[in-house]
């Protein structure tokens, strides 16, 4: 009965489409084998099986767009990320905090013939911790002689154990009817819907190094006035330009043009002017004048870019100036200043000749595709328990960090957050994003780490 009253939606993970932005969010969280993966096929009926079947679909939190009474909302199942977790309860409960941190409310499954363990403790007290609010399913009450089962897990103190059967659908309707009605109408953590398919793009640099005669290069006389395209509700300072076949949106093209006379304080508003365009933009193209040093206000101007979370493309312009022994001081002056953004993509061109302007796009396709990198969870933690195994944190004060668990909250820019017993060092941090770069690319991309200690 429970099916027919269902109606689930496309079984498309709601994080691929962002198809449901905006929808509520409801994680099912819960220690292994407590049945988290088959309430959520129940939830969904049986069109989620087929999705298993689809090649390169993962099971990565994965999320599916939902009903239930007429609400509509987003089911994410954390069953499917493959963790090795043996024994480890405090690994358990910080792969329940990663959903429980992207979820307006949660639905916590316990396996009532087991009753309350230790890991079911750790999440209890993580849950509190959240205030999000939670509905609790007391699982495997296959039949009305297990209802005793259910009862004795009102100890959580959750409120009422709702008692399930997610094998035979037993009880699931109230269960249902419970989890939706915590649910808010608007989620507060779902980002909103970006219907704007151009890509968005922000020439920056400090004053004379070619942007507009780059902006003019680029845009040509393809030309596109903004309020000609349909439905477009731009900044009148951006523009759309086409090159490369295609068009794109570069960001405060007015103010590139306008090329606000250098004053006294100058400096300072074109610090402001740089912020507000990189933080419009998906990706920050810093221009260099690749025929002098490299200056202190260039570093800073790549520092925006990285600090703003943008996907950053370096440009050395005036190329059509630079010989041998230029080329060599500038490789030199790249290696000692710019190391710390090595994984952006560097290219050569002219503004003033048009010499290799045309590589642009590529660099761009290439630094976009970084930045929306996603890892799945599975594999970031296969991989990061190799790499712990293989290179543990050096041991502190005679205690040494482990990771628990990770994953990764967001992509553009791409955000992993790490569970850990303890502090890491700068230098294991540094250590790992390294080696995330080696084994998943993230070319032209800054990536955020966060470590969050529990004990
Ligand atoms: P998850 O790791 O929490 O996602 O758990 P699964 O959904 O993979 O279920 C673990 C095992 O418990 C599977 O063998 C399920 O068939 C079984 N299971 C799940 N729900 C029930 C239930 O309501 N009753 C019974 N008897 N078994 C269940
Ligand atoms: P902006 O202040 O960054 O917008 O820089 P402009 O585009 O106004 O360029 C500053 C100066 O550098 C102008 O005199 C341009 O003609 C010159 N310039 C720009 N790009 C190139 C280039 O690729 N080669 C050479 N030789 N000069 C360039």
């Amino acid at each position: 009965e429970a099916d027919r009253a269902l109606l689930a939606g496309e079984a498309i993970p709601a994080a691929e489409t962002g198809l449901d932005a905006g929808l509520p969010v409801l994680a099912v969280v819960g220690r292994p084998n407590v049945g988290k993966s088959t309430l959520v096929n129940r939830v969904l009926g049986r069109r989620e099986a087929v999705v298993q079947d689809v090649p390169g679909v993962t099971r990565d939190r994965v999320s599916y767009p939902a009903e239930w009474a007429g609400k509509r909302f987003t089911i994410v199942d954390t069953g499917g990320w493959e963790i090795d977790v043996a024994g480890l309860d405090a690994a358990v409960a910080a792969q329940a905090e990663a959903a429980v941190d992207l979820a307006d409310a949660v639905l916590l499954v316990v396996d009532a013939r087991v009753g309350v363990t230790e890991a079911d403790d750790r999440i209890v007290k993580m849950l509190r911790r959240s205030g999000k609010p939670v509905v609790l399913a007391a699982n495997k009450v296959d039949s009305p002689v297990q209802e005793g089962d259910a009862a004795a897990l009102w100890a959580l103190g959750l409120g009422e154990p709702y008692a399930v059967s997610a094998l035979h659908g037993r009880g699931s309707g109230e269960l249902l009817d419970a989890a939706v009605a915590i649910l808010p109408e608007v989620s507060a953590v779902a980002g909103p819907e970006r219907s704007d398919d151009l890509h968005r793009i922000a020439l920056v640099g400090r004053p004379n190094v070619g942007k507009s005669s780059l902006l003019n290069q680029l845009a040509g006389s393809e030309r596109v006035v903004v309020n000609e395209l349909a439905g477009t509700t731009r900044d009148p300072v951006d523009e759309v330009v086409e090159f490369d076949g295609r068009q794109w949106v570069l960001v405060d093209t007015a103010g590139i043009r306008r090329r606000i006379r250098q004053a006294r304080g100058a400096d300072y508003y074109a610090v402001l002017r740089t912020q507000g365009a990189v933080e419009k933009a998906e990706v920050g193209v810093v221009l260099l004048d690749a025929s002098e040093a490299i200056t202190e206000q260039d570093i800073r101007v790549i520092q925006q870019v990285v600090d703003a979370g943008r996907a950053l493309v370096i440009v050395n312009n005036k190329w059509d100036l630079v010989d041998e022994d230029r080329r060599k001081q500038l490789e030199w002056e790249a290696d000692h200043e710019l190391a710390h953004v090595d994984w952006a993509p560097r290219i050569n061109l002219s503004a003033r000749t048009g010499w290799h302007t045309n590589r642009l796009a590529r660099a761009l396709d290439t630094a976009l595709a970084g930045w929306n990198t996603r890892v799945p969870t599975g594999r970031l933690n296969a991989f990061l328990g190799e790499l712990q195994a293989a290179t543990p944190h050096p041991v502190r004060g005679g205690k040494q960090p482990r990771i628990l668990f990770a994953t990764q909250v967001q992509a553009a820019p791409p955000r992993i957050v790490i569970f850990t017993t303890g502090f890491l060092d700068a230098g294991y941090r540094r250590f790992i994003e390294n080696r995330l770069r080696e084994e998943f690319g993230f070319v032209g991309t800054p990536i955020q780490i966060g470590v969050r200690v529990r004990e």
